[in-house]
């Protein structure tokens, strides 16, 4: 019997205009990435991009450094704006007010919100767009030309097919070449383990991303207190009361808990009960940019 998620995959394009992986330097797109260099999934893409938000972990990085190495096509960083920078002023990667992250909220009334994300689509969806853009050789706001057409590959694996979207653009296909081979995360791991045995791969997220969960909290407490510490001067400044510029109709937190990030006992699931909030609610929320 065919799997239902084979026979929505679309078909590798053959001619592209372009063919970019969507690099998030996380497990799923950088196994993706090492798998593409050996033409697991065909022709290699001719470009991966990373969208920096400016406030990933220093191993991201590090990783991101090494697995430039070891692939042949270029791979870009590109950016817009800094998400930490931005979160400290109270703006947004256009100037105005406030960058919105998925602040775990309590109303005036004392109910609990969740505030919009659309740090995803401001400081990774958006940079990636206007470079593939720029190297198709597109000025600003210059209508795409018929016939160009950009395959993407996504690196997301078969566990978290729920994240699987279609392009807002018309010219930009997705492709998803992990689903293709029916890889899932774990896969991705051995995958990984058994190339190179000496290395392990990061989670990529923003520091302060609220949807970390308790486990990968205390992992930067424990082995990363600067950036820990980073967090926690973030998290006390959303609720200054200077900063919401009227915004926010309640106290933000980076914490699920609900109260100063300095001051949770992260405990693992099994003792809380506590949802895994980084895997539940990115893979039902993210657009598959964040995380992979
Ligand atoms: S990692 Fe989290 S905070 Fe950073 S862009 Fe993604 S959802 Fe937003």
């Amino acid at each position: 019997m065919t799997d239902w998620v084979q026979s929505i995959l679309p078909k590798p394009l053959e001619n592209p205009t372009l063919r970019v992986l969507s690099l998030g330097a996380g497990v799923q797109s950088t196994v993706m990435a090492l798998m593409a260099e050996s033409e697991a999934f065909g022709p290699r893409p001719d470009c991966a991009i990373f969208a920096d938000t400016g406030w990933e972990p220093k191993e991201v990085y590090g990783h991101l450094d090494w697995l430039e190495k070891q692939i042949s096509f270029p791979v870009y960083r590109v950016e817009s704006g800094n998400i930490k920078h931005d979160l400290e002023n109270n703006l947004n990667t256009t100037g105005h007010r406030f960058a919105s992250i998925p602040f775990f909220m309590v109303n005036k009334d004392g109910t609990f919100g969740m505030a919009r994300r659309q740090c995803t689509s401001e400081y990774k969806l958006k940079p990636i767009r206007k470079k593939v853009r720029e190297l198709i050789g597109l000025k600003p706001r210059q209508r795409t030309p018929k016939g160009v057409m950009v395959e993407m590959w996504m690196g997301i694996s078969r566990d978290e097919v729920q994240r699987m979207k279609e392009s807002s653009d018309s010219w930009v296909t997705n492709r998803w070449p992990l689903l293709e081979k029916e890889m899932r995360r774990y896969d991705c791991l051995d995958w990984f383990r058994e190339r190179h045995p000496q290395r392990t791969l990061a989670k990529s997220a923003c520091i302060g991303c609220p949807f970390h969960d308790d486990h990968e909290w205390s992992h930067i407490k424990n082995n990363y207190p600067e950036e820990f510490e980073e967090a926690c001067q973030i998290d006390e400044k959303l609720r200054d009361p200077e900063m919401d510029g009227g915004k926010f109709h309640g106290q933000r937190y980076l914490h699920a808990q609900r109260v100063p990030l300095r001051e949770v006992r992260f405990n693992t699931a099994s003792e809380t009960g506590q949802q895994d909030l980084f895997n539940d609610l990115m893979q039902n929320e993210c657009d598959g940019m964040c995380g992979i």
